[in-house]
């Protein structure tokens, strides 16, 4: 089932997400609805919070994006074709960051129209449990690196505009004050 997107202004999407300590068939089936959301929108991540749950989930998809390439390993096994480990399901992933970084354009569905340069992590590794209840480690650069990340900080609160360079924000400024209005009116 399609779920609505939760936009900017949405208290839920400063919410930290709570840790999911069992999956039950309401997690199972939220995690299906959440892939079938970020693919009907185009997205290549979803945060729990995006859908108006605050929990430690988040989804992936970032093989539809062929002009920007990601590495992936996969408990110590590099991936050589990306599509077939996507989509992630990710339970309460904890991130350690690589320490270069790099700028590259960000957007997020709970911010329609407005996209930014954003400063990350070239590489990550990521400890995280799937809906299977086993524990994953992945080491991911490139764009899957950057939607990680994004989809981290979601889990925690954090949105991409918090990451945004002052310039930015104060060319987006006029249409996020305008996404919050909307958001307050629904
Ligand atoms: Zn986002």
């Amino acid at each position: 089932m399609k779920l609505p997107i939760r936009k900017y202004g949405d208290p839920i999407l400063r919410t930290k997400g709570k840790r999911i300590e069992a999956v039950d068939d309401d997690i199972r089936a939220l995690a299906e609805d959440m892939l079938e959301t970020m693919h009907a929108a185009n997205g290549i991540g979803l945060a729990a919070q995006q859908v108006g749950r605050a929990l430690q989930l988040t989804v992936l998809d970032v093989s539809p994006v062929e002009d920007r390439p990601s590495t992936l390993t996969l408990n110590g096994k590099p991936i050589a074709e990306l599509a077939e480990a996507m989509p992630l399901v990710l339970l309460n992933p904890e991130l350690r960051l690589g320490a270069e970084t790099d700028l590259g354009s960000e957007g997020c569905l709970s911010f329609p129209e407005i996209t930014a340069d954003i400063e990350r992590a070239i590489s990550v590794e990521v400890e995280a449990e799937t809906l299977e209840g086993e524990k994953v480690r992945i080491e991911a650069s490139g764009l899957l690196s950057r939607a990680l990340q994004h989809e981290v900080d979601h889990l925690n609160g954090i949105l991409f505009i918090d990451r945004m360079s002052s310039a930015s924000k104060v060319s987006h400024s006029s249409r996020l004050k305008r996404l919050q209005k909307e958001t307050a009116r629904l």
